[in-house]
């Protein structure tokens, strides 16, 4: 098998919902403490000496700084993990265990407790609750309309007395579904929920004020943003109940054991503080191109959109198209437009390696054969209408040759 050598030719990167490269500012930020030796801040930031105590100020900054740019209420409501996944993990299992302890001390629970969430939440969230059904507790699922949203009244139809807890993602990756948030927090706390958000997705491309929204707790991801790969934060509103699933030293304040990534979360912080900064202008550059995109790939026979997105809709992220190509397999058009320099994916990079649609698209009642074409661009900061005219050109000699 020939070696995987970096492409040579020109390569137009739309994949940024699967990751995004490392910004100037987070690589800038994260070099003392990557550099070699003693000269290197290198640091354990739980030592009592000098360079634990210089590393360990270094992490608390950088918690700080994501505690400002998200609007959490404290600093110390911020854990740093090892990415969304992870978090996402921690606080369905953390949350929903912790929360059925105190349920059966105060009001007797009987039974093994319920969690309610979206069909087309992240395989991290999904699993999660696979795991969480082996451990006793029954899954609701919410039903969604067609463009993959959630009424708030859907969650109340899913709620139960003794559902727990309640996740639905800030904003979608394969489609680009924003949720009302605050709206579906307040239910689930009116019935005595608690609310997590996976809002990995969401962050620099709408607004995210977790005090607003009033959940319990959030997932993000630091590459998603421009930021280093494997470093996530898990926020958990203070007084969140809450069992941490990594046993060890209790780092973290207890939330999260395991000695810190230093580097990572100052890179972190500076790719979130910087995401959140451009939000607007990011936005304004790439909604026009994603509403291009569209109405360009929708003059085509062989294209239906996975999703109704209307010209300027704030519903959907500015960032995400998402089409289903007629009679096409989406791994075969991957490969197409990648000998032509273009990257893109299927459903979620996560998945892309599996022939099945994804549960999304499956979710949004896309037929299998439908779905088995589709295609996700998501649009960077180097989004322009040129990038996507060349897009299309090279989309359309793949898709008009296709036998
Ligand atoms: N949640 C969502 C919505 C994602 O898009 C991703 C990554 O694709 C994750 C969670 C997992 O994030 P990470 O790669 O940091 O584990």
């Amino acid at each position: 098998m020939p070696a995987l050598t970096a492409p040579t030719h020109r390569v137009i990167y739309l994949d940024n919902a699967a990751t995004t490269p490392l910004c100037e500012e987070a690589a800038c930020a994260m070099e003392p403490f990557l550099a070699c030796g003693l000269e290197g801040r290198f640091g354990n930031a739980n030592s009592l000496h000098r360079v634990g105590r210089a590393a360990f100020a270094a992490l608390e900054d950088a918690r700080m700084r994501v505690a400002r740019a998200l609007h959490a209420h404290r600093p110390d409501e911020i854990a740093f993990t090892s990415g969304a996944t992870e978090s996402d993990n921690a606080a369905l299992i953390g949350i929903a265990i912790a929360a059925r302890e105190k349920a059966r001390l105060k009001h007797g629970l009987a039974s093994g407790g319920r969690i309610a969430i979206s069909r087309i939440e992240h395989d991290a969230v999904l699993n999660a609750t696979r795991l969480l059904k082996d451990l006793g507790f029954a899954i609701d699922f919410i039903e969604n309309d067609r463009n993959g949203r959630i009424d708030p009244a859907a969650l109340t139809d899913a709620l139960h007395d003794d559902t727990l807890l309640v996740s639905v993602m800030a904003a979608n990756n394969e489609v680009g579904t924003v949720q009302p948030i605050r709206e579906l927090a307040a239910r689930a706390h009116e019935h005595g929920a608690l609310f997590h958000t996976d809002a990995v997705q969401a962050l620099g491309k709408i607004e995210v004020d977790l005090a607003s929204w009033d959940v319990d707790s959030a997932s993000f991801s630091a590459h998603k943003v421009y930021g280093p790969k494997g470093v996530g934060v898990l926020y958990l509103k203070s007084g969140t109940p809450f069992r941490p699933f990594l046993a060890g030293g209790g780092q973290e304040r207890g939330l999260r054991s395991g000695t810190q990534n230093v580097a990572g979360t100052v890179g972190a912080a500076v790719a979130i503080e910087r995401a959140v900064q451009r939000r607007k202008a990011f936005a304004q550059t790439t909604m026009p191109v994603r509403d291009y995109l569209y109405g360009e790939l929708c003059k085509h026979a062989k294209i239906t959109p996975s999703v109704t997105v209307g010209s300027g809709s704030s519903d959907f992220l500015p960032t995400i198209v998402n089409v289903c190509v007629r009679g096409c397999e989406s791994q075969t058009l991957i490969m197409q437009l990648d000998l032509r320099g273009f990257c893109v994916s299927g459903g979620s990079a996560c998945s892309s390696n599996s022939l099945d649609p994804s549960h999304v698209l499956t979710a949004l009642s896309i037929p299998r054969n439908l779905a088995q074409g589709s295609l996700r661009l998501s649009l960077g900061e180097d989004a322009s209408i040129q990038q996507a005219d060349s897009f299309i050109e090279a989309f359309k000699e793949v898709v008009d040759a296709w036998s």
